[in-house]
């Protein structure tokens, strides 16, 4: 038993493998599809949307909306729940998260483990008619881009493993969910009661919501290969910590990413140091509180993207679509994409370009 169990770990070590330069500049610019004015992802997200009121609503229709037109493999989970607020007295409060899964066709339930990538959709009650852009309406589009540039590439190796009849094996059933959680935000003040609404209920609720008999994973918490939780980014000069000396290794390979990817140029922001500096792993002390603590309490490993110190807009009027640096917003996004491709060993499925010429 434990034998097999070192053995996994040095075949998932293995499979790790980066993106090649050719692949890293393939990954696409989200262009004007994340435009806060017009852009298809972004602007729909750039309203109100207060847990119980229309913006909710609207909010969550336009996700829907995408994965169903432009994504139809994924499958939609919703996880509804209620609560008392501070600020609304005895009435209930619907949160509803929404949950977005790609997964090999060959997994049986509890069978695949899951890169999940989150952000929280909802906004801020105070000040009256707070956008929040980047907390976290621009993680969201950024996400919603994600999902669109990795899909083809998630089609292709499920299609060829299906061909070789591979897969079935634990590395090789790996599957992608996006989270688009609600009720982050506080009503009143912040506390432990008063904030992560949507993330307590659903972090609650996949520990007892247990997978068939026999499931390599128990429950779906067990299932999150890693908790990759972006918040509060579309603002210049981000600098993103280390938070967790057990993802610090995943954290190296994000950084490392931006590292490439600017040396190529394929980056438009022009930082006074790396978003993710922080490579010797000297750690930030001290703890933020976020949608990852009723993950992290229930042992899910948290990769935290979050700048330290929070942008100056934060929680202010001035978090809109204008004061959005876009440059930032669109290089956080395709280093996502290139680590999102990194994590399911998408390099398997790529072709060298002069490959092809070879005779
Ligand atoms: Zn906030």
């Amino acid at each position: 038993m434990l034998w097999l169990h070192v053995l996994y770990s040095v075949a998932l070590a293995c499979a790790y493998k980066p993106l090649s330069d050719s692949f890293l500049k393939a990954i696409p610019d989200a262009g004007v599809d994340l435009d806060p004015e017009n852009g298809k992802l972004l602007a729909p997200i750039l309203i109100p949307r207060v847990p119980g009121t229309p913006g909710q609503s609207i909010v969550q229709k336009h996700f829907i909306d995408f994965f169903q037109t432009e994504l139809p493999k994924w499958t939609i989970e919703w996880h509804n729940s209620t609560a008392k607020t501070p600020a609304t007295g005895n009435k209930d409060i619907p949160f509803g998260n929404l949950a977005f899964k790609r997964e090999p066709p060959w997994v049986k339930p509890g069978q695949s483990n899951l890169l999940t990538l989150v952000a929280h959709y909802d906004s801020k009650l105070q000040p009256p008619g707070f956008i929040g852009a980047t907390d976290s309406a621009a993680p969201c589009a950024m996400l919603m881009h994600v999902a669109r540039s990795i899909d083809k590439y998630v089609t292709q190796m499920h299609d060829e493993m299906a061909a070789l009849n591979e897969g079935g094996s634990v590395e090789m059933d790996m599957g992608v969910q996006i989270l688009l959680l609600d009720g982050e935000e506080a009503f009143v003040s912040w506390t432990d009661t008063d904030s992560l609404y949507g993330a307590r209920a659903l972090a609650e609720s996949w520990e007892t919501a247990m997978n068939p008999a026999m499931s390599k994973y128990h429950n779906p918490n067990r299932q999150i290969s890693i908790f990759l939780l972006l918040d509060l980014l579309g603002s210049a000069d981000p600098s993103v910590p280390s938070y967790f000396p057990t993802t610090h290794w995943a954290y190296r390979h994000l950084a490392s990413i931006e590292s490439r990817m600017r040396n190529l140029t394929l980056l438009e922001s022009n930082p006074r140091h790396p978003f993710l500096p922080d490579t010797e792993g000297a750690m930030y002390k001290g703890m933020i509180s976020d949608d990852h603590l009723p993950f992290l309490a229930r042992g899910v490993p948290i990769l935290h993207v979050i700048p330290s110190p929070f942008p100056h807009v934060w929680h202010t009027m001035d978090d809109d679509g204008k004061h959005l640096d876009m440059a930032t917003v669109r290089d956080w996004t395709k280093i996502t994409t290139a680590f999102a491709l990194e994590w399911l060993d998408m390099m398997e499925v790529w072709y060298e370009p002069e490959g092809a010429a070879v005779p």
